[in-house]
């Protein structure tokens, strides 16, 4: 592919991708990604979390976006001058274009405090580099920034009645110390961006300019790594760096990795993929399966985890389960009984309802398998807390947990067909002919986000009515798929 020259200006969201690869910032500056956006939970809280925010400030002008680009710069400028606090300002140099936040006067010196809102609880490297390139833009353009701050969210804030304490929620942290602290970093990657911007190649692959680890998660891999789709390499389990160093010694498959290269786990992959035989530890698998009951329960939580509380006693981005499905199996009848509980959204909190049913189905003495077992001991736990009265029943069955994902995380057991992959919805296909195919909801963040949108009431009575459906068949289908996995482990242990 001939390389073309950079487009100007360069927008904040570019900055960040070059900081990260250098090829994926040519590939967002020369529009080669089609943009997606992916509905998701946080989607539905912004325009309260903005809100909140923007209730600190007075006399203030909000840019709208709806305005032609020229439009919004002029409006800007013209805010700017009138010294209001400007909400979405439209800030461009020749080279270099961002959205800013909040631009707010500073009362207590000559300048501008710059602002940006973020529902998180930690101002992550991301945020101050973001907000490092639009310093460096306001003041390229005359603005005198007089410090850099964030509002954030306060994880450890509790909602103790129905009403939101907005200050106890938010926090204002001025983040000018971190910035002069990672001055020097900063400064390095900005010239490595300067001399991309005049002496670039694409795909680069030379590591003189960022670029990723591994193209495993990326976009494009294909684009940097020619053909990488049908490369087994790129399958490769915990290989940070080494797929990338292998294509580049021309290695494709499994077989060709000479051993000195990988690890147990990785050996134990080679082989699956060039045997085409699923391995299977039955000494690890036998000392897992101690103490296991005759019958067995698979236990699965959906939940929100809204970053604004909804429910008394509940913190930002806490767990609030609103669904479990629950499959019961006796080996002896081969009886394979199936209990579910969906909290009906208009009838508010959901914990004490879920919390009751599950006392009233789970058995005392009974094996309880989940995948990734900490998620679902973290729920109940966190529900006794609030409803100590069931104390007694948490207690009976606590110790009875073990978790389903370990024996794939730890490659007791391992087949081809997994693709190097260790998630329920690529296992469950590698041993079986079941699999998620068809369902609606297919993944957890999709759940909490239709869930939170029935909360919201952003949904139509017929819509509800079929995403309700969808939650129960989802989360049925992930404990249906854990009892498979049983079966066939107990099958292959015979
Ligand atoms: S494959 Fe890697 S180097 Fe290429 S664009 Fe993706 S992240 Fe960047």
């Amino acid at each position: 592919m001939p390389t073309k020259n950079i487009n100007f200006p360069i927008s904040k969201s570019q900055f960040i991708n070059f900081t990260k690869c250098s090829n994926s910032f040519y590939l967002h500056n020369q529009n080669l990604i089609e943009k997606t956006n992916t509905p998701h939970s946080g989607s539905l809280e912004w325009p309260e979390f903005i809100n909140l925010c923007m209730s600190y400030f007075e006399h203030s002008v909000i840019i709208p976006r709806s305005l032609s680009k020229d439009s919004q710069k002029k409006e800007t400028q013209e805010a700017l001058e009138n010294k209001h606090t400007i909400f979405g300002g439209y800030f461009e140099s020749e080279e270099y274009a961002s959205y800013i936040e909040c631009l707010s006067p500073d009362i207590t010196r000559e300048g501008w405090i710059l602002y940006d809102f973020r529902p998180v609880s930690t101002a992550k490297l991301d945020i101050i580099r973001s907000l490092y390139f639009q310093k460096r833009l306001l003041e390229s353009l005359g603005v005198i920034i007089s410090d850099v701050k964030l509002i954030r969210i306060n994880s450890e804030y509790q909602m103790t009645d129905n009403l939101l304490d907005r200050d106890a929620f938010l926090i204002t942290e001025s983040l000018s110390e971190k910035l002069i602290k990672e001055s020097g970093r900063f400064e390095e990657v900005w010239n490595l961006f300067l001399a991309y911007q005049t002496n670039h190649i694409f795909p680069s692959v030379d590591e003189v300019y960022p670029t990723c680890k591994s193209p495993k998660s990326c976009y494009q891999p294909d684009v940097c790594f020619q053909e990488s789709q049908s490369y087994e390499i790129f399958d490769l389990r915990e290989g940070h760096e080494l797929p990338k160093k292998l294509y580049h010694m021309g290695i494709k498959t499994f077989e060709e990795i000479p051993d000195e290269e990988l690890n147990q786990i990785q050996k134990i992959q080679k082989n699956a993929h060039v045997s085409q035989n699923t391995h299977f530890d039955s000494n690890q698998m036998s000392v897992f399966l101690e103490g296991t009951s005759e019958t067995v329960c698979f236990l699965d939580f959906e939940s929100i985890n809204p970053t604004i509380p909804i429910f008394p006693n509940t913190r930002p981005f806490q767990h609030i389960p609103f669904l479990f499905s629950l499959h019961i199996w006796n080996p002896i009848s081969d009886e394979l009984r199936h209990f579910t509980y969906l909290h009906p959204p208009e009838e508010g909190d959901p914990r004490e309802k879920v919390l009751k049913e599950l006392t009233l189905l789970i058995p005392k003495n009974t094996t309880i398998f989940s995948f990734n077992d900490f998620f679902e001991k973290q729920i109940i736990s966190d529900l006794i807390k609030i409803f100590p009265e069931h104390s007694e029943f948490w207690n009976a069955i606590h110790l009875n947990f073990k978790d389903l994902a370990l024996p794939f995380k730890k490659f007791w057991i391992y087949s081809a067909k997994q693709k190097g992959k260790a998630s329920l919805k690529e296992i469950l296909p590698a041993f079986s002919e079941t699999n998620h195919v068809g369902l609606s909801i297919r993944e957890g963040q999709d759940a909490n986000y239709q869930y939170l949108r029935l909360l919201k009431k952003q949904v139509t009575q017929e819509e509800k009515i079929r995403v309700l459906e969808d939650l129960v068949s989802y989360c049925k289908m992930d404990t249906f798929g854990l009892f498979v996995l049983y079966k066939m482990i107990k099958e292959n242990l015979h």
